[in-house]
C-alpha cells in the first residue's frame, strides 16, 4: 500500500483528520481539487467546542495572531424579547471565532503538512478502487484521480480512504453510503462582508420569515448572514434586496445604511440536511460528507473538527486491532449531533412557534438560563437538557409550561 490513509478533501474535516493521523505517526496523503488559500461558500463562525479543539491542537492562537477577533457575547433578538449574555468558558475557550476560510483552511493544511502528511492540491478524485484494482464492489483499497489538466488518471492505494469531501461527497457516492433523516433545502442563505459596521460580540435576529446574524471577522469586517425561506431567494439574492431584508430587525436600518458592502454578495440554496452511515470496508466519512445541516445555526465547521478528532482516534484504534472503533464513532456522532440537527431543521423551516411568546420574555429575566440557551447554540449545552420539561418549567413556571403547550396545540389546530 502507498499510504496508511488517504483523505479526500482538505478543508476543516479533511485537513484536521490528516493532521491528527500524521501526528499519530501514520503515513497520510490528503488530496483536494482546491488550491489553498482559497475561499468556499460558507460563513464561518466556529462554535465553542470547535474552538476548543483548535486550542488543544495549538491552532487557535495562530488564528488569533492572524487577526481573527473573538465574539465573547451575543445579542440575541428573538422578536418577543432580547437576550444578552456572555459565553461560558468551555475547555479554555469563551468566545466564538469567525476566521475567513482563506485563513482557517490554509492554516489547517499547513498544520497537516507540518505534522508529516502529504497534501496534494489541485487533485480531483474520480472514483475509488477496490480489492484487485477494480472500481466495482469489495473493500476500498485506494483512489483513482488526476491533477487538474492532466490527461492520465493515477491510482493511489491505502488501507483506508476517508471521505472528507463535503456534502456532495464523491467517496460517499462511490461506496453508496446509506442516507437517513434527509431533508430538502429549506432556506436560502445569503451573506456579505461589510466595512464600518462595528459590533460588540455577535448579533442574531430571528423573525418569522428571516434570521439575520452578524459576526466580527478579520480585516475589521463584519460578516452579515441572512437566512430566508427558500421561496424568497429571488427577493434577497441581489445587494438591494439583501440590504433591505437585513435592515429590518432591531436597530439595523441605520447601521446597515452607514456601512459599505465590500466584495460580492454570496448566495445559495444548496443547503440540504442529510446524515450518512459513516464507515464500511476500507472507507470512512467525516464532516459534511457524513452529516450536513442547514447553515442557519452555524454548526458545520465545529462538527467537521469534532468528527476529525473522533475519527482520527477511531482509525488509530482500528489499526491497533479494535474492531468496534468505527461503530463507536458512528454512535457517538449521531447521539451528539441529532438533537441539534433536528433543532436546526426547525429553525430552517421558519414555522411560527407561538410558545416563543411565553418562553423568550421569561428567559430574558433569568441571566443563568440565558447563558444556557446561548450555550445550546454555541454547542456547549445539550439541546435535550435545555428543552427538557424540568428546565423549561424552571424558566416559565408550571403554568407557563401549560400555556406553551396550549399555544402550540392551538397553532397546530389552525395551521
Ligand atoms: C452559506 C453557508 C454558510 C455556512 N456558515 C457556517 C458557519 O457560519 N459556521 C459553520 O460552522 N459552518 C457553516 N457552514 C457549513 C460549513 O461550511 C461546512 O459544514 C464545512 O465547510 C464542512 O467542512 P468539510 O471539511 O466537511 O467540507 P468542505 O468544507 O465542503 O470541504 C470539502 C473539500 O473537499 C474537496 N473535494 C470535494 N470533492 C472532491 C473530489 N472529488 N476530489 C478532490 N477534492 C474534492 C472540495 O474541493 C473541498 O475543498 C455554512 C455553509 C454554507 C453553505
Amino acid at each position: 500500500m502507498d499510504f496508511d490513509v488517504i483523505v479526500v478533501g482538505a478543508r476543516p474535516a479533511g485537513a484536521a483528520t490528516a493532521m491528527l493521523l500524521a501526528r499519530a505517526g501514520l503515513r497520510v496523503l490528503a488530496v483536494d481539487r482546491a488550491r489553498f488559500p482559497s475561499d468556499t461558500l460558507s460563513t464561518h463562525q466556529i462554535q465553542i467546542p470547535g474552538g476548543a479543539l483548535l486550542r488543544r491542537w495549538g491552532i487557535l492562537d495562530k488564528l488569533i495572531e492572524r487577526g481573527t477577533p473573538a465574539a465573547r457575547s451575543v445579542h440575541f433578538d428573538a422578536g418577543p424579547a432580547v437576550l444578552r449574555g456572555d459565553y461560558a468558558a468551555h475547555d479554555g475557550v469563551d468566545a466564538v471565532y469567525s476566521p475567513r476560510r482563506t485563513v482557517l483552511d490554509a492554516l489547517l493544511v499547513a498544520e497537516a503538512r507540518a505534522a508529516g502528511a502529504i497534501v496534494e492540491e489541485g487533485f480531483v478524485v474520480e472514483d475509488l478502487i477496490r480489492d484487485g484494482g477494480h472500481t466495482g464492489g469489495g473493500r476500498v483499497t485506494g483512489i483513482r484521480g488526476k491533477r487538474k489538466g492532466a490527461t492520465v488518471a493515477r491510482t493511489i492505494t491505502a488501507h483506508l480512504v476517508v471521505g472528507a469531501d463535503g456534502k456532495h461527497s464523491t467517496v460517499a457516492k462511490a461506496v453508496r453510503a446509506r442516507t437517513y433523516r434527509a431533508r430538502p433545502p429549506l432556506t436560502a442563505a445569503c451573506y456579505g462582508y461589510f466595512a464600518d459596521l462595528p459590533l460588540k460580540g455577535g448579533e442574531v435576529y430571528t423573525r418569522p420569515d428571516r434570521m439575520v446574524g452578524l459576526w466580527p471577522t478579520g480585516d475589521d469586517l463584519t460578516i452579515v448572514y441572512l437566512g430566508v425561506p427558500v421561496s424568497r431567494f429571488s427577493d434577497v439574492r441581489r445587494p438591494e434586496g439583501f440590504r433591505a431584508a437585513v435592515s429590518e430587525p432591531g436597530d439595523l436600518r441605520d447601521r446597515i445604511a452607514a456601512a459599505t458592502l465590500v466584495e460580492h454578495l454570496r448566495a445559495t440554496t444548496d443547503v440540504p440536511g442529510l446524515i450518512r452511515h459513516p464507515y464500511g470496508p476500507g472507507w470512512a466519512l467525516a464532516g459534511d460528507a457524513g452529516l450536513v445541516m442547514d447553515p442557519i445555526t452555524g454548526q458545520g465547521i465545529g462538527n467537521a473538527l469534532r468528527d476529525a478528532d473522533a475519527l482520527a482516534a477511531a482509525i488509530v484504534a482500528t489499526f491497533d486491532g479494535d474492531r468496534k472503533a468505527f461503530r463507536a464513532y458512528h454512535r457517538a456522532r449521531d447521539a451528539a449531533r441529532r438533537p441539534i440537527y433536528d433543532l436546526t431543521a426547525r429553525f430552517a423551516a421558519f414555522r411560527p412557534d407561538p410558545a416563543g411568546e411565553i418562553l423568550f420574555p421569561a428567559l430574558a429575566e433569568d441571566p443563568a438560563q440565558v447563558a444556557r440557551f446561548l450555550g445550546v447554540l454555541a454547542g456547549t449545552v445539550a439541546v435535550r437538557d435545555f428543552f427538557s420539561p424540568a428546565n423549561l418549567r424552571s424558566v416559565v413556571g408550571a403554568r407557563g409550561l401549560l400555556r406553551m403547550a396550549a399555544a402550540r396545540a392551538a397553532a397546530r389546530l389552525f395551521r
